[in-house]
């Protein structure tokens, strides 16, 4: 499908790219950019950087980044026509809707099983009258018809070829259906059932929305009470994050994630209207959760239930937080409620209230439970306080932690000062402040000469036309170089100004890198053809120089193998005379 270069130029323009960029990436300003955790790699260090004037990011670890549709492509994994479509659409263009060329690999086909069955569960749930007592419970739940529509909650009926024959019937291998985790196998004689019977289907979206999972809830009281899918390819509870999808803008522009125990929370305290809430699905926070939780805000908040349990999780989840540099919160759940039986309690108003009324920072929230305990027993306090003070001292705002630390000497009755003097014998000296920028490269003499050339290209349309008669691509050494000559080519057709977000779509995806390290050649005058003739002719210099050194050295394993000594010794001699001279140029 061929879209129009006008509508392509106009899209991306109107969309800027800060805004999406962060959308997925918690940024800071720096200097005239703005850096961050890349998304695309894992890192403890930011390389991510955004130009808002060139409207380009770039990582300088990875290489990837480009233009806004090219993060678009990357983050999402979609194709260009499919992120001109996206971006179209958030800015009021309507782009035709493609058709779908690809052909669907095995994840793609499970991904595709989940959703039509979804969709099929979710219409059962109000069609069958077998489905009425579940439907019931989600009512008696608090769940309202928009919640079960929003969410596309669904029914499996107690029948164990229910899936297994609405996906057989639409052509699915059931051995990859059985791989996907939606029917189950009878080891004995290999055939295939469904995995979910007369349960409650909540669809468990990936971060770019697509259905890769269920949790099956039974609502009889049986055993398990959720019933999830197993790890697949697609599903993998290490990286899945209950509702990212829908909460990662909420995330961002409040800059804090809170974080609940369970998906059911999820949906009823972002009905609530606290919209920037997710869960794992039943398992511990992971690396990768933490990794992706650090790149989408700089405030986590935990509102785990009011039970022991609960408690004991926030304490230890916080502490790993804590340890890798997040600014944490707590938000106290009543004794013995979860935040669904709160929000029951007190009405959604007011549970929102409470909420933003009662976020205590993390190491508060610990000196809190400690209150009981180091009044009365001494080696209790003196560990305790050892844990504060190491505490206080990850607290990253000041401010915070002066107020954290009032709370602390009045809590061990110790001096503010002598406390404060303690807490800061633990607070590392700030290291120099990273900024992230092209690694130390050197460039030979023909790859920096050819850069310059690219460079003034980019500069002067009319001095790249002047000499277009006099190079060609061939001209250029470096295979990359050679294909960003080819695309300005094509670039200056349409374009009368150089702008490299423009220019990157033409470039190949390999050669991004070095067009934007290109683009940031510093120069400082406009030359005249006679010096892009000079570099042209350094270049050609060059490989000049290295055709005959191959030459000679050719020669010389020939004399070797006819065993010509005299001729050996002269063309060694001549290699030797060839590399010093280079040695003093
Ligand atoms: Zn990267």
């Amino acid at each position: 499908m061929q879209l129009d270069q006008d509508l392509i130029n106009e899209i991306r323009e109107k969309n800027d790219i800060l805004d999406l960029v962060s959308q997925y990436v918690k940024l800071e300003k720096r200097g005239r950019n703005y850096i961050g955790l890349c998304p695309f790699h894992d890192e403890k260090t930011p390389s991510f950087s955004v130009s808002v004037e060139k409207q380009i990011c770039h990582c300088f670890g990875c290489k990837k980044g480009g233009n806004v549709f090219q993060f678009l492509e990357q983050i999402e994994n979609i194709s260009f026509v499919e992120a001109v479509r996206r971006l179209g659409d958030s800015v009021g263009i309507q782009v035709e809707k493609s058709e779908p060329v690809t052909v669907a690999n095995d994840h793609m086909k499970m991904i595709e099983m989940h959703e039509l069955l979804r969709d099929y569960y979710h219409y059962v749930l109000k069609a069958i009258e077998e489905a009425e007592p579940a439907l019931q419970y989600l009512y008696d739940r608090g769940f309202t018809d928009e919640i079960i529509n929003r969410e596309k909650i669904g029914y499996s009926p107690n029948i164990s070829h229910f899936a297994h024959d609405f996906l057989e019937k639409r052509g699915f291998d059931k051995a990859l259906a059985f791989e996907a985790g939606l029917l189950s196998r009878n080891e004995e004689n290999f055939s295939y059932y469904d995995r979910f019977r007369d349960r409650i289907m909540f669809p468990i979206n990936n971060s770019q929305g697509h259905t890769v999972g269920f949790s099956g809830r039974t609502y009889k009281n049986e055993e398990p009470k959720y019933l999830n899918s197993p790890e697949t390819p697609i599903f993998q509870k290490r990286q899945i994050l209950y509702h990212l999808d829908v909460a990662r803008k909420p995330i961002r522009q409040e800059d804090e994630v809170i974080l609940l125990e369970g998906f059911m929370d999820v949906i009823k305290v972002t009905e609530s209207g606290l919209k920037n809430t997710i869960a794992t699905m039943g398992t511990a926070l992971s690396k990768e959760h933490i990794l992706l939780l650090k790149k989408l805000a700089g405030n986590v908040t935990l509102m785990f239930d009011g039970d022991n349990a609960g408690q004991k999780a926030t304490l230890s989840v916080g502490e790993t937080l804590l340890n890798e540099g997040i600014n944490t919160f707590v938000v106290p759940i009543k004794k013995g409620m979860d935040p669904d039986e709160m929000i029951k309690d007190m009405g959604q108003e007011a549970f929102y209230n409470y909420v933003t009324h009662n976020k205590l920072s993390f190491v508060s929230y610990k000196l809190k439970q400690w209150s009981g305990q180091v009044a009365s027993n001494d080696l209790v306090f003196d560990q305790r306080l050892k844990e504060a003070t190491s505490d206080i001292s990850r607290i990253k705002s000041p401010a915070l932690r002066k107020k954290v630390l009032h709370e602390a000497s009045e809590l061990f009755k110790v001096d503010f000062d002598n406390l404060n003097f303690e807490v800061d014998k633990y607070i590392p000296q700030s290291a120099p402040q990273f900024t992230p920028g092209p690694r130390i490269v050197t460039y030979s003499k023909s790859e920096r000469a050819e850069r310059l050339v690219l460079k003034h290209f980019f500069k002067d349309k009319y001095l790249f036309r002047k000499m277009e008669g006099h190079i060609t691509a061939e001209h250029f050494k470096k295979q990359e170089h050679q294909k960003i000559f080819i695309a300005l080519t094509g670039y200056y057709e349409s374009s009368d100004q150089f702008n490299v977000s423009q220019f990157l779509s033409f470039v190949p995806a390999h050669c991004q890198s070095d067009t934007i390290s290109i683009d940031e050649v510093m120069i400082n005058h406009d030359p005249s053809v006679e010096e892009i003739e000079d570099y042209i002719f350094a270049i050609h210099q060059e490989q000049e120089e290295l055709r005959s050194l191959n030459q000679l050295k050719q020669l010389l394993s020939e004399a070797i193998k006819e065993g010509n000594v005299t001729e050996r010794d002269r063309l060694m001699k001549a290699i030797i005379d060839y590399n010093r001279q280079k040695k003093l140029k």
